[in-house]
């Protein structure tokens, strides 16, 4: 284990992507000072709980006006950390953290209150039953750097608002924005010790799940998730895992090709490709296989690519140079085993070494790399298929299952090849939006993870569920309870039939035979 003179002495760097510039240095927290973050959120939390829902939704209310206010800001911090256009982190990032804030302002009260459980089975009718959602205590957030504001922002809003405090460990490719976040939160009420931040790597994140957090939150590959998985079993840590995918898209012989091909190339290009729910995989029906794969190739060469603080940008750079790295494998592994190459194919050094030209690959089969491994960059592979059924066997041959979408003119057929597609959610027609979609929840399948957030499934995951057991009768033994006996197993026995026996002759001398038990003698 690193000591925690070894991890302090670290720091991280944030760099712009696009230009190479550090932005800032900042420190990375050692196992100590995780430790103590988490020590102050305990301590911090019970007043945050007892505050109550409304005061609490009040708080996210507030929130949501000061991002609004600062929706350029933040917009641009966000592009200057990761690089896509200011455009895409307005849309993909600000609007979506403000639209979860309105989805939890108009239903945590709703979702998060007691609610009443009617009892059906006659023998606990003199009771009745409370669901009440408690707060786990403190959430460990950590956090990719593909999307630093939504990810960690929709998950901590769900965290706060049912009262839980929450330490967050942003990727440390992007602590600027989570600092923004910080920022904001702080300033619309919430308690410094209820969100903080730890700055810092790998360690850092496995400081968080060695300290006595009550639930953690993790976003991130599947490689990380898996080690993460592993370390919480030791402790029987509840765990959300929002993992890697590659994401197929099925495009039926009724498709439209012209929207289609528009939906792949933007599927597959937004955030240059670095979305855990970007198109990583294409399926088309023979039909249309080569009007598509043409259409795809002439959209993506109108693409612009550049640095996203240039309004015209379409594409930006990718996260690092080791990204690019595995783009480039992938792309060159097809290319060695028959795959055609219809746009880009290259680094763009003339742009800076984080540039990779967005690319569109026909000819692929499902043995390349570029059709099994997550690539997490700018690259759309194309293959044919001959009907839906196929279609539908490729597109489950894989190890992950995050989501998935379908395209025809047909809703109907659309809707009943989505049911057979093993993924957290298919889209009829779409691609990527149900991120946005703060009722819809979020995550996978296999491989892509465990759990869910957003929407109201994403807020089961911050509370803990205690049923609330209230007996009306508090004067009367239970019939159940010693001083058992043959006449008490006959008149059971007849209870049971009363119940639940096929004849209504049966249920009547059951009922006779039951009524016995008010006279039973019990210790
Ligand atoms: P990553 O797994 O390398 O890192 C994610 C986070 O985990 C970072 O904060 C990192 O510092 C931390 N970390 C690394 N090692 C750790 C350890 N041993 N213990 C604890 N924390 C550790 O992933 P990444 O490169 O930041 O993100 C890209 C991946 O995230 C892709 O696979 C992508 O598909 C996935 N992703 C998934 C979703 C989703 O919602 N399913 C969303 C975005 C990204």
């Amino acid at each position: 284990m690193a000591t925690d003179l070894q991890i302090a002495a670290r720091k991280v760097a944030s760099v712009n992507p696009a230009t190479g510039e550090v932005l800032r240095e900042l420190e990375c927290a050692g196992e100590g000072e995780v430790e103590a973050a988490v020590a102050r959120a305990r301590a911090a939390q019970a007043a945050w709980a007892e505050l109550g829902l409304r005061r609490r939704i009040a708080v996210l209310r507030e929130f949501q006006g000061k991002l609004y206010a600062k929706k350029s800001e933040v917009a641009t911090a966000i592009t200057r950390e990761v690089g896509k256009p200011v455009v895409e982190a307005l849309v993909t990032e600000v609007l979506v953290v403000l639209d979860a804030a309105r989805f939890l302002i108009d239903n945590a009260w709703g979702l998060l209150r007691d609610e009443p459980v009617p009892h059906g089975n006659l023998v606990t009718k003199l009771k009745s039953g409370w669901l009440v959602r408690e707060p786990h205590g403190v959430i460990g957030i950590i956090s990719p750097w593909n999307y630093p504001f939504s990810i960690p922002a929709t998950e901590t809003l769900a965290a706060l608002v049912a009262g839980n405090a929450v330490v967050l460990k942003p990727s440390e490719l992007t602590p600027l924005v989570a600092l923004e976040l910080a920022s904001l939160l702080h300033a619309a009420g919430v308690p410094e010790d209820v969100f903080q931040l730890v700055v810092g790597e790998g360690p850092a994140g496995a400081a968080l799940l060695r300290s006595p957090i009550d639930k953690l939150v993790f976003t991130g590959s599947v490689a990380t998730g898996k080690r993460i998985a592993a370390a919480a079993a030791e402790r029987l840590l509840p765990v959300v895992l929002e993992l890697g995918g590659k994401d197929p898209m099925l495009v039926l012989d009724d498709a439209d090709v012209d929207v289609a091909s528009s939906a792949a190339v933007w599927g597959a290009f937004v955030n240059a490709g670095q979305a855990c729910l970007s198109v990583e995989r294409c399926y088309v029906h023979r039909s249309l296989y080569e009007s598509f794969a043409k259409a795809c190739a002439e959209k993506t060469k109108q693409l612009r690519v550049g640095n996203g603080m240039d309004s015209h940008t379409d594409v930006g750079p990718m996260i690092q140079e080791r990204q690019v790295r595995i783009v480039e494998s992938h792309v060159e592994d097809a290319k060695a085993r028959g795959a055609r190459v219809l746009a880009g194919g290259t680094r763009l050094p003339q742009l800076g070494i984080n540039f990779y030209a967005p690319t569109v690959l026909a000819d692929v089969t499902q043995e390349m790399r570029i059709m099994r491994e997550e690539t997490f960059g700018p690259v759309l592979p194309v293959m044919a298929c001959a009907d839906d059924d196929e279609a539908v066997r490729l597109a489950n041959d894989s190890e992950y299952g995050l989501a998935a979408s379908v395209w025809t003119r047909d809703r109907m057929r659309g809707e009943r090849l989505a049911r057979r597609i093993h993924a957290g959610t298919v889209m009829v027609n779409d691609v990527i939006s149900c991120f946005g979609i703060s009722e819809a929840p979020h995550g996978g399948v296999k491989a892509s993870g465990v759990g869910r957030t957003h929407g109201r499934f994403g807020l089961d995951e911050m509370v803990r569920v205690k049923y609330l057991d209230m007996d009306r009768m508090p004067g009367m033994k239970k019939v159940w309870w010693h001083g058992y006996g043959e006449s008490f197993r006959r008149q059971m026995e007849g209870f049971l039939d009363m119940q639940f026996a096929r004849g209504w002759g049966t249920r009547l001398r059951g009922a006779l035979r039951a009524a016995g038990v008010v006279r039973r003698k019990q210790l």
